[in-house]
């Protein structure tokens, strides 16, 4: 069925994103903003704005009554599987994963049992829940320490704990279930390995819904501040085309074989030239830019055109990988303190040029609301080679004008100038070490 229009259950970078491809479709879109997001670009731009509450987004972005309708973004609610639920049952299109997906991989304990079961590589540890100490203990001497007791609800890179010895193992398990039962609501915790200096390598999924599937390639986002991602490339400057094929087949068929529907994420720790699943995101990701230019797949449209039944608008044969991306997230907060800096915008230019894309809702005279995460803009540059596209980062990291507020464009113009990340040679660890460094 064709869509006619589509609500923005979202807000900021992200629902101009969707407005953007939705209006190139011909498609109509509705804007719901609270109201400190009144005066955001992608409210002005919709066909239609309602406003749903006040600033706090639990009253807001959150308040599923005052949304019935369809998000194909990130955040708030696009991985909530009772919204989608709700959604489905008023007879209105959910353009996201089918709704018992999203619950499946929100519980990680489920996700990981899921998944070795599609065939995708865990990272070894427990089968599932553990709760006896005994037990443990015989996991974590199976696998070897140090290891990392996880919570089963844990999100954001919350509701973890990293156990050294066998000594520590059984008060470390109480602190993280008593936390975990505090911040998530849930107690049941699972173990892994410890993995001491892997990258973060993630591969992009698509689903129809009907068993058809395919992979559009790895995203390396090693390069993150205590779990968040600052910078993110494709392809991977350690994966090799074989690799590639190798185990995007074994996530594309784990795909078509739960007959996944819309966009997903497969998310790796990868070490020693091994791959070891963490989990899987049920939605499109901030990076997701960097595989659209080097693939040159709208994945926004595609998750219309798959809510709309239609297939996938390309085969896996089709699918071409070319030249290199990267992205910055351009953040309103100290560069190097990361204090958040809300606040008016005076002024504002954004790079350009070619194979320069900036995703932002930022005008000059715009308020950033201290309310929301403090990602503003997100700055995309490809390259026929990685040389090339960090040459071109560069300048237009130069050309970007954000005055007002403070940003992280100077981290951005640092990191472009280490060696580590010119080479490529970077892990999970390296950002955080570096910043210590540069610290004392
Ligand atoms: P969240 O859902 O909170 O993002 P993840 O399972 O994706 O949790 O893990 C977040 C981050 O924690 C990873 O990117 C990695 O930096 C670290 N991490 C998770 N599991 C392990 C592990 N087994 N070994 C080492 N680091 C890990």
């Amino acid at each position: 069925m064709a869509i006619k229009r589509i609500l923005i259950a979202n807000r900021g970078e992200i629902a101009l994103r969707i407005h953007r491809a939705a209006h190139e479709m011909g498609i109509e879109t509705v804007a719901v903003h609270s109201t400190a997001d009144a005066d955001a670009m992608h409210v002005r731009l919709a066909d239609h704005a309602v406003c749903i509450g006040p600033p706090a987004a639990t009253d807001s972005y959150l308040n599923i009554a005052n949304i019935i309708s369809a998000a194909p973004g990130y955040g708030f609610l696009s991985e909530n599987a009772k919204f989608a639920e709700i959604v489905e049952a008023h007879d209105i299109i959910w353009i996201g994963p089918k709704p018992e997906h999203i619950r499946t991989m929100g519980d990680k304990v489920e996700a990981k049992r899921t998944a070795g079961a599609l065939g995708l590589p865990l990272v070894p540890g427990s089968d599932g829940a553990v709760s006896d100490f005994d037990e443990a203990r015989r996991i974590a001497k199976d696998v070897g320490y140090p290891v990392i007791i996880k919570a089963a609800s844990g999100g954001g890179g919350r509701g973890m704990k990293v156990c050294e010895s066998e000594e520590k193992l059984e008060t470390l398990m109480q602190q993280a279930g008593s936390e975990a039962k505090a911040a998530f609501g849930d107690a049941t915790v699972y173990i892994e390995k410890y993995l001491g200096n892997p990258r973060h390598i993630e591969f992009q999924v698509f689903g129809d819904g009907n068993g058809n599937a395919i992979h559009l390639g790895e995203r390396d986002c090693s390069l993150q501040r205590r779990h968040q991602k600052v910078l993110e490339e494709a392809p991977s400057p350690v994966i090799s085309a074989e690799e590639r094929a190798r185990i995007g087949e074994v996530c594309s068929k784990a795909m078509r074989d739960m007959a996944y529907r819309g966009a997903g994420t497969i998310e790796f720790l990868w070490e020693g030239g091994e791959f070891y699943f963490i989990e899987m995101n049920t939605r499109l990701q901030v990076e997701h830019p960097v595989t659209e230019a080097i693939t040159g797949v709208d994945l926004v449209r595609e998750q219309i055109r798959v809510a709309e039944g239609r297939p996938l608008s390309v085969t896996q044969d089709e699918l071409e990988f070319n030249g290199h991306a990267i992205e910055c997230r351009i953040n309103a907060e100290d560069p190097f303190n990361f204090a958040p800096s809300p606040g008016l915008v005076s002024h504002y230019h954004a790079a350009g040029g070619m194979h320069v894309r900036v995703d932002s809702g930022l005008y000059a005279g715009y308020r950033i609301p201290p309310y929301y995460d403090s990602m503003i803009a997100k700055l995309i540059v490809y390259g026929r080679t990685r040389e090339g596209c960090i040459m071109r980062l560069r300048r237009a990291l130069e050309e970007m004008v954000v005055e007002g507020v403070k940003t992280n464009i100077p981290l951005h113009q640092e990191l472009l100038r280490q060696d580590d990340v010119l080479n490529g040679d970077y892990s999970i660890k390296w950002l955080e070490e570096w910043l210590a460094q540069r610290a004392d």
